[in-house]
């Protein structure tokens, strides 16, 4: 169902304002997502920047475009110094591998060989599945087609240098490997600010790095670094080895999309420089267009209780972890979403909270509406004040916060129409994706007690009820009941 002429307006991180979006070849909308590297769980930072892109294309499809969404899996080792030029510091790969070792050591055992770098990556692209499942990002259902595996594109990355050195935009240093002439590339820094004379001038210190003296610029980056004994390597022409991380996207989106020129690119904030600055020099260098991603869209980070996630402060948390504790997949994803892309997000326990009764309230008014409605089959009208609000809130740069203010206020009103509103609130679902999520994996058993509980108070032994509600009190659950009878969610904290 087309919404009428929205008018769509985002946020251009290229252009630094507000733009009218208009696809090149509409209806199609061609995207590209920055995907998850898989040498780990992803966390909800990182699920942060995927639910957008899921929310975006739910968004869009809502207004009646068909959207060609691809999100990479990043399964070639990197450094874990990639925002350096040069990516220095340890093999990531190599890092989870030392890692899963130790772990088969006390008997927890991921996989058979963690010297088998495709068993590792293997392992984390089947948990990142699973999470998107539970989260309801449409494109986990499109694996592997549109969710393609960088170690399977190699061959198109080496097409991509070949077409680089040969337009001179690329070279073979002293020390072996290719690297991106930056000063090749007049455009570079329109898209971070990080232009060549800041950066010579020593604002982005980032990009100076050891190698620099084999690089004719300092921020010249690597496109394939030749070395036989690493964990992971592919034979090229510049000698047996493994590609550049940047060099990675440019070929996938080019390639699965299959289009020199896509609609819009997406990443968290700090894919701006130096990951999508170089992807545009190298598309750009390679197609000669002027233009890689026409929209570039970038979610700000998320933070826990205020601060940065990190092991060592005990905040970080995966999509497992948070459901090990009792929280409901639509409430996640809830969470996850409500606040603007744009601005950072603060994960809190309260918030989650907050989005668990949110749904809860989402969920019941669908039930409500349902009943009242019966038979009676509503008429979806694109012009209901529900689809209204919700999309114009959302055609301003995705506002989330104010499409779901205007679906609560909504909600609130009298439902003279109860069959029309329950068809509106179902479109406005297909960007939520929270009525019909899956329940909470440990509510195993739950129902049955709950039942219990109600079957004991229709038996007036309310001695028993108190018992059995005292049991679930006790197993960390808090328990209601209500006129449709008992039941019980695990607290969060
Ligand atoms: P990675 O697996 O580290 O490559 O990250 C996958 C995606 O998550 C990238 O687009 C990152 O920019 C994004 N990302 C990483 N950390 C956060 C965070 N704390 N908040 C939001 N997005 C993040
Ligand atoms: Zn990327």
């Amino acid at each position: 169902m087309a919404l009428p002429s929205l008018n769509i307006r985002f946020h251009n991180t290229l252009t630094r304002q507000l733009e009218p979006f208009v696809p090149e070849q509409a209806p199609k909308v061609l995207m590209y997502n920055c995907g998850p590297t898989v040498y780990d769980f992803a966390h909800i930072g990182n699920f942060r920047a995927f639910v957008f892109a899921d929310t975006l294309r739910r968004f869009l499809e809502l207004a009646g475009y068909e959207v060609d969404q691809v999100m990479n899996i990043t399964d070639v080792g990197h450094m874990t110094d990639d925002q350096a030029a040069d990516g220095g510091g340890e093999d990531k790969m190599q890092l989870a591998a030392r890692r899963m070792k130790e772990a088969k050591k006390s008997g927890k055992a991921e996989v058979d060989n963690p010297d088998d770098p495709y068993q590792i990556s293997a392992y984390f692209t089947k948990a990142f599945l699973e999470d998107a499942k539970v989260l309801r990002l449409k494109i986990a259902d499109e694996y592997p087609q549109h969710m393609p595996r960088a170690t399977q594109h190699v061959s198109q990355m080496q097409a991509m240098i070949r077409k680089l050195i040969d337009a001179g935009h690329a070279y073979v240093a002293s020390d072996g490997a290719v690297y991106y002439s930056v000063e090749s590339f007049p455009e570079y820094g329109k898209l971070s600010g990080n232009t060549l004379d800041k950066i010579r001038g020593g604002a982005g210190g980032r990009v100076l790095d050891e190698h620099q003296q084999v690089k004719r610029h300092p921020a010249d980056f690597l496109l394939w670094k030749p070395d036989a004994t690493h964990i992971m390597k592919w034979d090229s022409p510049w000698g047996a080895g493994y590609p550049g991380w940047h060099i990675e996207c440019s070929a996938m989106a080019t390639t699965v999309l299959g289009r020199d020129v896509i609609d819009i690119h997406t990443g968290g904030e700090d894919n701006i420089f130096p990951h999508h600055e170089c992807e545009i020099a190298q598309t750009c260098g390679a197609t000669g267009h002027t233009h890689f991603a026409r929209y570039w869209m970038h979610t700000r980070f998320l933070l826990v209780e205020g601060q940065k996630m990190s092991k060592r402060l005990g905040n970080f948390f995966t999509i497992r972890d948070l459901l090990a504790k009792g929280a409901e997949p639509a409430a996640i994803r809830y969470e996850l979403m409500r606040s603007h892309y744009r601005s950072n997000m603060d994960f809190t326990f309260k918030g989650l909270e907050d989005a668990t009764s949110a749904v809860r309230r989402l969920r019941q008014l669908a039930v409500d509406l349902e009943q009242i409605a019966g038979d009676a089959k509503g008429k979806l009208d694109a012009g209901h004040p529900l689809l209204m609000a919700f999309g114009e809130a959302l055609a301003d740069d995705l506002n989330v916060s104010g499409a779901l203010g205007a679906l609560f206020s909504w909600a609130k009103e009298d439902h003279k129409d109860p069959a029309a509103d329950l068809a509106a609130l179902r479109q406005v679902d297909h960007v939520l994706a929270m009525l019909d999520a899956p329940k909470p994996a440990n509510d195993d058993g739950l129902a049955t007690r709950c039942k219990a509980i109600d079957d004991a108070r229709k038996r007036k032994d309310f001695a028993a009820a108190d018992q059995l509600r005292k049991q679930l009190i006790d197993d960390g659950y808090e328990v209601s009941t209500n006129k449709d009878g008992t039941t019980a969610r695990r607290k969060l904290t």
